[in-house]
This record gives structure tokens, sequence and C-alpha cells, in this order.
């Protein structure tokens, strides 16, 4: 009798513990690309774009046209990446800036899929596909961050 009480405590024990463990995991903030709740944090979308390095249609995406005052973040680490500041217009149908906010936090690599010699932005932090870097932009930098909108999230002013 007792043995089974002992057991029928360590059972209740577990199952408690083992929920305790569940909700201190969920609560906890996605920050790299290898977090198996990614998939649920962005769109099938987004995680072919930050995870495969994939690149949305141009003029698909929600920021190519998007003209607010505030702050673009990492979609999957939330790190500020770029400003409104230098957000410009450049008629590739991607977002694009000629800065970004804190050049430590936007990481180049060299690319040379598809044939082209390109240089590759991932965010810093998180390693997450942000887009390409080119010198074509406009003053003062002259560099354009090409940055697809899903890599994005927007924190309004
Ligand atoms: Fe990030």
């Amino acid at each position: 009798m007792k043995l089974n009480i002992l057991i029928i405590l360590t059972l209740f024990h577990f199952l408690v513990y083992s929920q305790n463990k569940k909700t201190i995991i969920s609560s906890e903030k996605v920050m790299d690309l290898k977090d198996p709740k990614l998939k649920e944090k962005l769109t099938p979308e987004q995680y072919n774009i930050c995870v495969g390095k994939g690149t949305e249609r141009a003029f698909t995406g929600k920021f190519w046209d998007h003209h607010e005052k505030g702050t673009y973040t990492c979609a999957v680490c939330s790190t500020e990446l770029f400003s409104s500041e230098t957000k410009y217009d450049s008629g590739s149908g991607w977002p694009s800036f000629y800065d970004a906010l804190d050049k430590t936090k936007v990481e180049e690599i060299k690319d040379i899929s598809y044939g082209m010699v390109r240089i590759e932005i991932v965010c810093k932090k998180c390693k997450s596909h942000l887009g390409h870097i080119f010198n074509d932009g406009p003053k003062p930098t002259g560099m354009r961050y090409c940055v697809n909108s899903g890599s994005l999230e927007f924190e309004k002013k």
C-alpha cells in the first residue's frame, strides 16, 4: 500500500515538473535559427527567407512601399537593424536602406550562388538572412542595403 502511494506521488511530481518545464520553455524568446519554435513564429515564406536564404518576389513584401517613421527589427531575434531615416525608394521592389542603424549588427558574407558574386547580409546576432548589399546606393554612403520585407518587423516611433 505504501509503495503504491509512493509511486503515485512520484508520478504526480514528475507530471508537475514536466508541465513547469514546458511553461518555462514556451515563454522564452526565439533567438536563433535552430529553435524549433521558429516555424511557429514565422510564416512559411519568412522561414524560407530567414533560414533558407530565399528571396521574396519584388513588389510583394510588406515594407517595400512602407513610409512610417520607426525602426526595422530582425524578424527572428528582434535586434534593431534599420531606421526609417535611412530608407529610400530604390525602385527595386525591396525595402532599401543606405545605411544600417549600427553596422556592427549587420554581418556581410561573400555569396557566389546563382553564378553571381554578391555580398549577403545577415543579422549578426542570430545569422538570419536579410538580403544583399550593393554599392549603387545614394549619398552619403553610396550603399544599398537591399532587404527582404520577410526578414523584418517594424516598430513604429
Ligand atoms: Fe536576428
